[in-house]
């Protein structure tokens, strides 16, 4: 029997190809294990290059009057960024895909789908640049956001009004790791005609692939767990109607915040191993959670994975893991300081999602934009810390962490 190996994304794209073959063979769809190791094409079929080609090049000749290559102008397509475009499709389900210089640019060419009037439900706990660039730059072009507690689907339901275009989430949410219900909530939006956008940074296709639960379209800041190695910035939009792709590619073009070929080749570097990386971080993670839970100066542990908390039956229902992000306060106020001085083999820095495990102090980094009675009415306060966790022994970390919270 003819088996077909396809690495085009979902049980709809294998269904399909059955349906459209008359030799009755057999569809397996390859595993995420081995979608991200491979890639779209993986390799460079002129020269067999193993490693896919960066095409640092602008421009691109073409044969003949009114003839392409495929490529015409690097704003337009490149071929490396393609690479990375479908790759990363393929991995979310999506069958359109467009890489960005950040992850920030990619939200702004989502924003600008939208039109004055338009009113917008986003996640009140989310990463403080995406609060920023709704509140500081688009507010003034008349789009209208409520920030509202999407883990909680009928405060969603509650502000929806007749005007409301979409509902951003982010979930895990950012720095609270609160769970937002993406299934309930797409199906809701749908119903009024709106979209549901969803930011999948913190738990990445390797663990929750929103496409298949209704969302509309997904975002990636690839600067972090897709990238892998906190070396390279980069942002990346996935969708499956052709129409908004439409749309997207007409302002990537347009705008051209687009990610650079070598860029594209360090994010395409850093696919190859992220679940191996998802698989370690949040191992880590989960052992570090339970130990900072007994810890007598620790007062809370927000993480995903820990049974008794609040998301924890919508994480498993919607996501096959949890992460490796973990927030936590801790009872003196005074400690903070002297935690972020005296970590040796966590990093103090922003970002996230690197091999590097990272300490953040949310309220004067990440969170900085968000007013202060947003900030204390989600629990962002002057004893909460954020932790990255990386890919080094666990016990080197929890030893790090014991000395500097002694
Ligand atoms: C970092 C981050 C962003 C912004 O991405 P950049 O690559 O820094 O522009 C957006 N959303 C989330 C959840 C992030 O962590």
């Amino acid at each position: 029997m003819k088996v077909f190996i396809i690495n085009l994304a979902s049980k709809k794209d294998a269904e399909s190809i059955k349906e459209c073959d008359d030799t009755n063979g057999d569809v397996k769809i390859l595993n995420v294990k081995t979608k991200v190791v491979h890639g779209y094409k993986g390799y460079d079929a002129q020269t067999g290059a193993i490693s896919f080609p960066i095409y640092q090049s602008a421009t691109f000749r073409h044969p003949g009057l009114n003839e392409s290559t495929g490529y015409d102008y690097s704003r337009l397509q490149n071929p490396t960024r393609e690479e990375l475009e479908k790759t990363v499709a393929s991995l979310e389900h999506a069958t359109h895909g467009f890489a960005f210089s950040s992850g920030m640019a990619a939200i702004t060419t989502v924003i600008k789908l939208f039109s004055p009037g338009d009113h917008i439900i986003v996640s009140d706990d989310l990463y403080g640049g995406t609060y920023r660039i709704f509140e500081e730059i688009y507010k003034k072009f008349g789009i209208e956001f409520n920030f509202v507690d999407t883990s909680n689907t009928e405060e969603v339901v509650r502000n929806f009004k007749p005007n409301t275009a979409a509902v951003f989430i982010e979930t895990p949410s950012n720095p609270m790791m609160k769970i937002s219900d993406i299934e309930a909530i797409c199906e809701y939006a749908k119903s009024k005609g709106a979209l549901t956008i969803v930011d999948n940074t913190f738990l990445t296709p390797y663990f929750q692939t929103p496409i298949d639960l209704g969302a509309d379209i997904v975002i990636h800041s690839g600067t972090k767990y897709l990238g892998g190695h906190n070396d390279t910035l980069a942002g990346v939009l996935l969708l499956n109607d052709d129409a908004l792709a439409e749309q997207i590619q007409l302002i990537q073009k347009s705008e051209g915040a687009v990610l650079a070929p070598f860029d594209s080749w360090l994010i395409l570097r850093g696919i190859k191993t992220l679940a191996i990386r998802m698989e370690k971080q949040q191992e880590n993670a989960l052992k570090i959670a339970e130990w900072l839970k007994t810890h007598p100066k620790v007062e809370k542990v927000y993480y995903a994975g820990l049974p008794e908390s609040e998301g924890y039956e919508i994480s498993k229902k919607q996501a096959t893991g949890f992460g490796a992000m973990i927030s936590f306060s801790i009872y003196d106020v005074e400690l903070v300081e002297k935690i972020l001085q005296r970590v040796n083999v966590i990093i103090f820095a922003e970002s996230l999602g690197g091999v590097e495990s990272l300490i953040t102090y949310p309220m004067v980094q990440t969170h900085a934009a968000i007013p202060p009675e947003i900030r204390e009415r989600i629990g962002v306060d002057e004893r909460l810390l954020r932790l990255s966790v990386g890919i080094e022994d666990s016990d080197d970390i929890i030893n790090d962490l014991e000395q500097a919270l002694r």
